[in-house]
């Protein structure tokens, strides 16, 4: 994609170079999110402030992730833009099947590593010489990375485990049968997963649909390319 048509929205800054934007509908929902843990009371302020932050910075850390390994196959520059439900990291030349994998892993491999070492970190410092609120913060990132970036590695289009998928099937099924067969699987298991909470949660994460109804959409474009 090119990065040049997705300049728009607000400009928070530039970390290693490369420039993070972030549009509206991002601030909205993760401001809900914020407000929704607020319901416990001015109090919980701070928690809610260090939600909001812990959030944005762990979209942000993944999609740097993708950016470095672009910047090292030389894929280009990135721009890294927050929107809707998530962050997207754009750049000029479109990579290899192979390199479109190891970029898609980059991801979900920097924040899993990142909640891997403030893990370690935990279990060596002494956790009663830090303010309550940074501990708070040290396991919400924890928390946060793993939730979000395992969910990253499911099968599902436009998630990365569904673009390794789309670039792995590609590699053995051709361009139109392996986005095909993409799709399909990754609506599959959007479906059972969706069954699945549906038994445990019954419709109670209005969060978790908005992002069910916004990967269907997504599917449903992929397939009409295909
Ligand atoms: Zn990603």
């Amino acid at each position: 994609m090119n990065n040049q048509e997705h300049t728009r929205g607000v400009r928070l800054g530039t970390i290693l170079g490369f420039p993070i934007f972030a549009d509206a509908t991002l601030l909205i929902i993760v401001g809900f999110l914020a407000l929704y843990e607020l319901r416990g009371g001015l109090a919980a302020f701070g928690h809610g402030l260090v939600f909001f932050g812990v959030i944005v910075g762990t979209i942000v850390w993944h999609e740097v992730g993708h950016a470095i390994a672009v910047r090292r196959l030389k894929l280009g520059e990135s721009v890294i833009v927050l929107s809707g439900l998530g962050g997207r990291t754009l750049y000029r030349n479109s990579p290899t099947l192979k390199a479109g994998i190891v970029v898609a892993l980059a991801g979900p491999f920097a924040g899993l590593a990142l909640a891997g070492v403030l893990w370690g970190l935990a279990q060596v410092i002494d956790a009663s010489v830090l303010p309550p609120l940074a501990v708070y913060a040290w396991g919400l990132i924890i928390t946060v990375n793993l939730v979000i970036n395992v969910a990253n590695l499911a099968p599902i289009y436009p998630l990365d485990g569904g673009q390794v998928m789309r670039y792995a099937m590609q590699m053995n099924l051709g361009v139109r049968k392996g986005l095909q067969v993409t799709v399909i699987v990754g609506v599959v298991v959007l479906c059972v997963g969706a069954g699945l909470l549906y038994a445990f949660s019954g419709f109670q994460e209005l969060f978790v649909w908005l992002i069910i109804g916004f990967v269907a959409a997504e599917n449903w474009q992929l397939w009409r390319t295909a």
